[in-house]
């Protein structure tokens, strides 16, 4: 069976794997900076990239890296894949090489998205868009004048809006643009945004690919034309994940469709209970039937993610008091992790943003992020009751 025909679960197991002289199962740590060479001849081989080889780790040429790029390839079916010391270093990177022609942003993105679109790029020259879901109509304006990459996140943060990425990408391309889709909330378990016609994919591997709350790192997969010029300024603004991570990565990688099919199963009970939880006002999640992404997320998606969101009736402050009261969810502004993870985006996510400008995106001071992790549903559930009871 060639390797193109694998299931993702045994990709997250033996993908990218290299050969151990000692038969290590996997490949080890070199936790090492530099790698020597025999002759200056053989430097000059992999300086001027006649051999491919180790060299330095900043460069990304260090083999527990190499190991992990090629896994991350293959789990979103991409011809390469580069890896970050974090998801806001592979925005940069994606950006900054990329986002020369301008850089449409659709809806809600995580908060540091954002602002670096928002402030601190167009500090550089950069022009950058920031678009609500609701205003898509205006991206065609936005490429007509020549803007080149469209960036969005679907489901999104912390709304759960689906957006199309094939007809996304489609009107893109139209223009010569390109689309990026940061996968972080679905993971390539549920989702697989190249296959859908995107041309990069972005990740904060802090979250479901880490899958246990303990590293930071972040991930680029794409073609390896677009992703080549990405590599220098990786390279150049240091932007490196350590070999000690990168091989904590690959470690988590490999249970992540066992972690990530259960995450789904779990998050659905939780969103039917709280559809029917008398102290809930509303349910964002795109596996109820009735969330208006609900149609749109069965046909691009394989499974609906472990995150949810929930408005808890009484405003803000009866939002505070649930959060408070949580016992197993613990208060803690991530995701994606073995633990269960409660926050209210007004005092986190989104606190940078102006009230209006929240308001603005349907994100009510009401409303609770859950990241359910891989508790008992049961359990769960239990928790949210005695955190909603009057
Ligand atoms: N993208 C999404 C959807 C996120 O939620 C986050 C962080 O919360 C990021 C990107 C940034 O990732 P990191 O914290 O790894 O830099």
């Amino acid at each position: 069976m060639s390797k193109d025909e694998q299931g993702l679960s045994t990709l997250c197991v033996h993908a990218g794997e290299l050969e151990d002289t000692h038969g290590s199962p996997h490949t080890p740590v070199y936790n090492t900076t530099t790698f020597k060479f025999r002759t200056t001849a053989d430097v000059l081989d992999v300086v001027d990239g006649r051999k491919a080889g180790a060299l330095y780790t900043r460069y990304g040429l260090n083999p527990t890296i190499f190991a992990l790029e090629g896994k991350l390839a293959s789990l979103e079916g991409a011809e390469a894949a580069w890896v970050f010391c974090s998801g806001m270093a592979a925005e940069a990177a994606l950006f900054f090489t990329h986002g020369g022609k301008g850089i449409a942003c659709i809806g809600d993105a995580y908060g540091g998205t954002l602002e670096l679109l928002g402030s601190q790029l167009p500090q550089f020259g950069v022009r950058t868009h920031l678009l609500l879901g609701s205003e898509l109509d205006l991206l065609e304006a936005r490429l007509r004048e020549g803007c080149g990459l469209v960036f969005l996140e679907t489901p999104t943060n912390p709304r759960m809006e689906i957006f199309d990425i094939a007809s996304i990408a489609e009107l893109a391309h139209r223009y010569g643009a390109r689309l990026a889709v940061d996968n972080t909330f679905a993971s390539p378990v549920n989702q697989r945004p190249l296959e859908l016609g995107a041309d990069f994919v972005v990740h904060s591997a802090t979250k479901y690919l880490g899958g246990h709350s303990d590293i930071t790192a972040g991930a680029l997969m794409g073609s390896k034309d677009l992703l080549a010029p990405v590599w220098n300024w990786r390279k150049n603004l240091g932007q490196m994940i350590a070999p000690e991570t990168a091989a904590l990565l690959s470690r988590s990688l490999r249970t992540l469709v066992v972690r990530v099919e259960r995450q789904n199963a779990t998050a659905q009970a939780v969103a039917e209970a709280m559809a029917r939880h008398s102290r809930i006002e509303r349910v964002f999640y795109p596996g109820l039937a009735g969330f208006h992404g609900h149609v749109l997320a069965k046909r691009q998606m394989k499974g609906f993610g472990g995150m949810l969101s929930i408005d808890v009736k009484g405003g803000g402050a009866a939002a505070t008091r649930v959060a408070d009261r949580l016992k197993l969810f613990a208060l803690a502004p991530s995701l994606g992790g073995a633990e269960s993870l409660v926050t209210q985006p007004c005092t986190t996510t989104h606190h940078g943003l102006m009230p209006e400008e929240r308001a603005r995106r349907g994100i009510s001071d009401a409303m609770l992020r859950l990241s359910i992790g891989l508790e008992d549903a049961a359990d769960l559930i239990a928790d949210l009751d005695q955190a909603l009871k009057e």
